[in-house]
Order: structure tokens, then C-alpha cells, then sequence
């Protein structure tokens, strides 16, 4: 396995492999890996003969106030973990490289509508942010296809979006999100929780499954059960911050007719913001 730091070394390392008729799969991350990650090595291990993974803390799509200086950067574990699994290339540009102008005037990609809504709504130019990142990281690696995690259910649609709209000449794969064992999925942010707040947090997926449920068994009034959910959480210890019925293909608001749902859902422990999502898919014959 090789790390690579610089934009031209990614360059030299994937064109001899080109060269040699091997396909690249792309996963893009900010470290602190943990199964979620690695599972997404083995698909794109599945998808090409050769994976690459990069390393890299966005600044750019953390807003002010938000975690991007205590976000847990563990090198040389994350490392160890890629190599196990069978990586070929590492590549942990420093923020210097991947922005060397002045953010305020650099050019970014934004995907409107999806990227204002549920995540993006609280979190403002979040998603301007991840496009722009992974835009950047595609044009840097050039690969055949990238996987990215459904754990980010909104994530993966603006990134579909933008390879769509752009015409960017590689596949996008998602993959499920992987859970703990109390069904809390994995995430970087969990490290953030107290012991008393951990014992809360699987509750978030609780509630996914409950008003997957009430769906299941005809419920429709898609308000009332957002509202319901989110005063649940609360009572449970969360601040929740949305409970969203959607539909799955474009994020928007579901009528009563429409059968391919999905939930999503943030909500606060303390200072940590917690996300998951649930599809849920009905009839079908
Ligand atoms: P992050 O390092 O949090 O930016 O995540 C990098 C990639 O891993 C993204 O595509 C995430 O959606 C994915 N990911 C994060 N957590 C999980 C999980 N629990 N299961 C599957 N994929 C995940």
C-alpha cells in the first residue's frame, strides 16, 4: 500500500495503472475510519482491481462553529485498518494542496434544491462544500467509480446530482450503512458521545424502525408521524433537529400514493449531531 500526499504522485500512481489495463475505485473519506469505511474498501475492492481512499478533513464543508478542529484525526491507525483490507493507495492531501487560493474566491460546484433542504437547511453551504470536494478529489484521482455509504442517504444524491448534471465520466455506488450492534449506525461523531448519551443514541434508529412501522401498517399522514417521531426523540433525550418522510428518488415531499420512502433524521446529544436515514419501500408485487 502506498500513501500518496501530493496531487502529482496520485497522477503517476494511477496512470501506470492505467497503463497497465487496470480499473480504479475511489473512496472518498475524512478518516477516523471504522467498519462503515472499510466496508466500503471491500465493494470498491469488488468494483476494480485497484482502490484508492483518501484522507482528508474538508474545511470546506464545516460551517462556523461546527467540529472541524476536534474532528478526530487518527492516522496512523486508519492507515493500519486500509492496509489490512487490502488497499493499494492512501492519499492524504494537506488542506494547502487541495485549496491553495483564498476560499472566499475560489470557484465551487453547488447543487441547488437537494442541498438546501433536511442536512443542508442546518447546515448552510454543507453540501457546496461536499460537492466541491469530491469534484475536485474526482478530477484528482480520476476514477472509475466511487463508492459513497447510504449512512448519508442526502450526500449520495447531491454527488449523483452533480456526476449527472456534469456528465463526469465515472460510476457512483452506495453501499448500506453498517450499524453497531444496538443498531446506532457507525460514525466518526459517536467518539464525541458520553457514556450516558451513547446508552440514548440507538434510540435515533429506534425511532426510524417504529415509524417505518406505522408506515408498514398504512399510515399516511406523513406530518403527523414527522411530529410524533421528533417528540419522541425528544422525551428520549435527543434534540432532534428534522424527522423526514421523503420520497427516495428525489429527496422530495411523498403523497399518499408514492411507495418508495425514505426517513431521515438528525438530531443533537449535547453538542453531537447524530444523522441516520431508513427506506422504506411498500406494496410491490
Ligand atoms: P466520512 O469519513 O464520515 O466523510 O465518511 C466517508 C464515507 O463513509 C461516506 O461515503 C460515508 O457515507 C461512509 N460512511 C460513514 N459511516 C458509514 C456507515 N456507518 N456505514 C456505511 N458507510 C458509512
Amino acid at each position: 500500500m502506498i500513501q500518496i500526499e501530493t496531487t502529482p504522485e496520485v497522477g503517476a500512481a494511477v496512470q501506470g495503472w492505467r497503463r497497465s489495463g487496470q480499473s480504479i475505485a475511489f473512496v472518498p473519506t475524512m478518516g477516523n475510519l471504522h467498519r462503515g469505511h472499510l466496508a466500503l474498501v471491500e465493494r470498491a475492492k469488488r468494483e476494480a482491481q485497484r482502490v484508492i481512499v483518501s484522507i482528508f478533513v474538508n474545511p470546506l464543508q464545516f460551517g462556523p462553529g461546527e467540529d472541524f478542529e476536534r474532528y478526530p484525526r487518527t492516522l496512523a491507525q486508519d492507515m493500519a485498518a486500509l492496509k489490512a483490507a487490502g488497499t493499494d493507495g492512501v492519499y492524504t492531501p494537506a488542506v494547502a494542496d487541495i485549496y491553495p487560493r483564498d476560499l472566499n474566491s475560489m470557484t465551487y460546484v453547488e447543487v441547488p434544491a437537494l442541498s438546501d433542504i433536511l442536512c443542508g437547511a442546518s447546515r448552510p453551504g454543507h453540501f457546496r462544500g461536499v460537492a466541491t470536494v469530491v469534484n475536485k478529489l474526482f478530477n484528482i484521482v480520476q476514477p472509475d467509480v466511487a463508492i459513497f455509504g447510504e449512512k448519508d442517504f442526502q450526500q449520495v444524491m447531491v454527488i449523483r446530482r452533480m456526476v449527472d448534471d456534469l456528465s463526469m465520466p465515472l460510476r457512483i455506488i452506495s453501499a448500506p450503512t453498517i450499524r453497531e450492534a444496538d443498531g446506532l449506525a457507525m460514525s466518526s461523531r459517536n467518539g464525541y458521545l458520553n457514556p450516558e448519551q451513547r446508552g440514548i443514541a440507538p434510540g435515533l434508529y429506534g425511532q426510524l424502525l417504529h415509524c417505518r412501522d406505522r408506515i408498514v401498517a398504512g399510515g399516511r399522514d406523513f406530518p403527523a408521524l414527522e411530529t410524533e417521531a421528533a417528540a419522541a426523540l425528544e422525551k428520549r433525550g435527543f434534540r432532534p433537529d428534522y424527522f423526514s418522510v421523503r420520497r427516495a428518488n428525489d429527496l422530495g415531499l411523498p403523497a399518499g400514493a408514492d411507495t418508495d420512502l425514505v426517513l431521515l433524521c438528525a438530531a443533537y446529544l449535547g453538542s453531537t449531531r447524530l444523522i441516520d436515514n431508513l427506506r422504506v419501500t411498500l406494496g410491490g408485487t
